[in-house]
Order: structure tokens, then C-alpha cells, then sequence
């Protein structure tokens, strides 16, 4: 008697437990997605992402806002961004401006020591690559990479003035 007891509890509980697990399921087959079919569907990222770096082409004067202060250059820890220039004062032109994103650890160091916004984050993640060499963005990648919409550079205004 008391053996069929204890398989009757035993039943009940176990489909007690079956009930609570299928509710879990069907509460979670009824929320919103959360998860998309990537790479066929893709997210916005915030725009405050740190994903690619690039140099923007500034539009009031057509070129990059890069004034060869060579301060990311000196800063970056990973010591992945290589620049070259010719000239001197205001004639000194970009020859070289690479960076070797294989190596970036996206700390935004480069970004916020600029003193020009010259060079951003841009909010890009697909770099995979089968090619290790694919990873050497020259100035021409980084133009091409950099948003058309304004992005966050590590720098907050107000009242006009900059604060870091
Ligand atoms: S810190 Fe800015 S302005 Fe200076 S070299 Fe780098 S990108 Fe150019
Ligand atoms: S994000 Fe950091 S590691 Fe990457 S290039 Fe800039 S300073 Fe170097």
C-alpha cells in the first residue's frame, strides 16, 4: 500500500516538474525575439561601438582632419598604428597612414588622444578574414571604412567646449 503511495507522489511530482518546464517553453516560445538569423539578418550597433577604426574625410574641406601630430601613433599600446609624412609645417602631407587591426585591442586610446577627431571608431564588425594580411587597413581602407553620420569620439561637448 504504501509502496503504490510512493509511486502515485513519485508520478505526481514528476509531472508537476513536466508542466513547469513546458510553461518555461511556452513563455519563452511567446516573448520577442531576441536573436536574429545572422548573416542574413543584421543588428544596428550603437553608435558608441568599437568596432573598425577610420579616418573621416571632413566635409568642409574634402581631405582627412589628420594633422600629423603623430599622438596615436605614440599612444597605441599595441604599437599597430604606422604613420609616414613629407613635408614640413603646413606643407607635410599623410604618405603613410596604416593600421594593423590584427593587432588593435580596441582601447579607443588612439581616439580620444586625437586632437582633431581625425580618427574614429566606426561602427563595423565583420573583419573575419581567412588572410592575416586582409587585416592591414592602409589610408585608403580607412577613409573608405569611416561614417557618414557624425560618431562618438570618446570627447563630450557642452557649452561648446570639450571635456574627455
Ligand atoms: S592623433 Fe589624430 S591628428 Fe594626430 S596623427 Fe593621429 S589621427 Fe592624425
Ligand atoms: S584602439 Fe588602441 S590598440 Fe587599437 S589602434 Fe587605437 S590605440 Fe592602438
Amino acid at each position: 500500500m504504501d509502496r503504490r503511495v510512493s509511486i502515485a507522489a513519485r508520478v505526481a511530482r514528476g509531472l508537476e516538474a513536466l508542466a513547469i518546464g513546458l510553461g518555461l517553453t511556452w513563455r519563452a516560445m511567446l516573448r520577442p525575439k531576441v536573436t536574429v538569423q545572422y548573416p542574413v539578418e543584421k543588428k544596428n550597433v550603437s553608435h558608441r561601438f568599437h568596432g573598425l577604426l577610420g579616418l573621416p574625410i571632413d566635409p568642409e574641406t574634402g581631405k582627412d582632419r589628420c594633422i600629423i601630430c603623430f599622438q596615436c601613433e605614440r599612444v597605441c599600446p599595441s604599437r599597430c598604428i604606422h604613420i609616414e609624412a613629407t613635408g614640413k609645417g603646413k606643407e607635410r602631407v599623410l604618405t603613410r597612414f596604416d593600421i594593423e587591426m590584427d593587432k588593435c585591442q580596441y582601447c579607443g586610446f588612439c581616439v580620444e588622444v586625437c586632437p582633431t577627431e581625425a580618427i574614429v571608431f566606426a561602427p563595423h564588425y565583420e573583419a573575419s578574414t581567412y588572410n592575416r594580411a586582409n587585416l592591414l587597413y592602409t589610408l585608403d581602407d580607412l577613409h573608405k571604412l569611416a561614417p557618414k553620420e557624425p560618431i562618438a569620439t570618446g570627447i563630450v561637448r557642452t557649452n561648446g567646449r570639450k571635456h574627455r
